[in-house]
């Protein structure tokens, strides 16, 4: 039988979640968005790996910021985005790349996925996929570098890959994007009841990710502009007609940015 991959939230800042992957039964492992080195450098040494690859998503500097100390710690190959300028990347890629992470031995693929800042990708393998600030369980990222277009489009790649998909985002923000959610689709079944599931993991301090594509979905408001009762929301609170989906991704962004 395969060995399984590990994947653990390494917390860092007050809400962020940098991925530690490793396999079973090898100390080599893959570290994806290390915002901050010391957190990352606690978890090799109580767990008793070895870095072995750093992946990033995006330049921002709570994803890159402790690309610096793992270097010096350690020289490892840094896959990143080709169209941004990040200090430390020596392996970039862009949509129809794909890597092997021999320790791992696991090939990953590349999307370009725009819209939160101009160059973000996400890496996307054997169910999982690691999203940076695009999808958020619940929400989606603010749109710093690109237009609604780009961001809707962008989500619309990432709604493509099977619903099993394992969701990896970068923030723990599932339960504030719920709570707005609710606004936006209040009679919607499933996001009252992965709301509720939700409080209570918070109430207890776990991590709510991994989500499931299946599950923003079904829940997801920005996954579902094409949603008869998300359009109708979207309309009331612009007080005018919207044509079509980017118009109501378009509103709901900018209805969250507000609140
Ligand atoms: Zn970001
Ligand atoms: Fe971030």
């Amino acid at each position: 039988m395969a060995s399984m991959i590990h994947v653990k939230p390494v917390p860092a800042f007050n809400d962020n979640y940098i991925w530690l992957l490793h396999r079973d039964g090898d100390k080599r492992c893959v570290v994806v968005d290390p915002g901050d080195a010391r957190p990352v450098l606690q978890a090799l040494d109580e767990q008793g790996l070895a870095l072995d690859v750093i992946l990033i998503t995006h330049h921002h500097p709570d994803h890159t910021g402790g690309l610096g100390a793992l270097l010096e710690h350690r020289d490892v190959p840094v896959y990143g985005p080709a169209s941004e300028a990040i200090r430390g990347v020596s392996h970039p890629l862009r949509e129809g790349d794909t890597i092997f992470l021999d320790a791992l031995d696991l090939e990953l693929g590349v999307l370009d996925v725009p819209g939160h800042t101009a160059g973000h990708i996400a890496f996307y393998g054997d169910n999982m996929l690691f999203c940076g600030d695009t999808l958020f369980a619940g929400g989606c990222g603010r749109l710093f570098e690109g237009t609604p277009a780009q961001m809707h489009h962008s989500l619309e790649k990432l709604a493509a890959l099977p619903e099993s998909t394992r969701v990896y985002c970068a923030h723990e923000y599932t339960l504030a994007n719920l709570r707005f959610a609710l606004k936006v689709d209040p009679d919607n079944a499933a996001l009252q009841e992965r709301l509720r599931l939700v409080e209570h993991q918070r109430d207890s301090g776990e991590c709510t990710l991994p989500s499931t594509l299946e599950q923003e979905l079904k829940t997801n408001p920005f996954l579902r502009s094409g949603d008869i009762n998300v359009k109708q929301r979207a309309e009331s609170k612009t007080g005018h007609r919207l044509n079509g989906p980017v118009d109501v991704f378009a509103a709901v962004r900018a209805w969250k940015d507000a609140g």
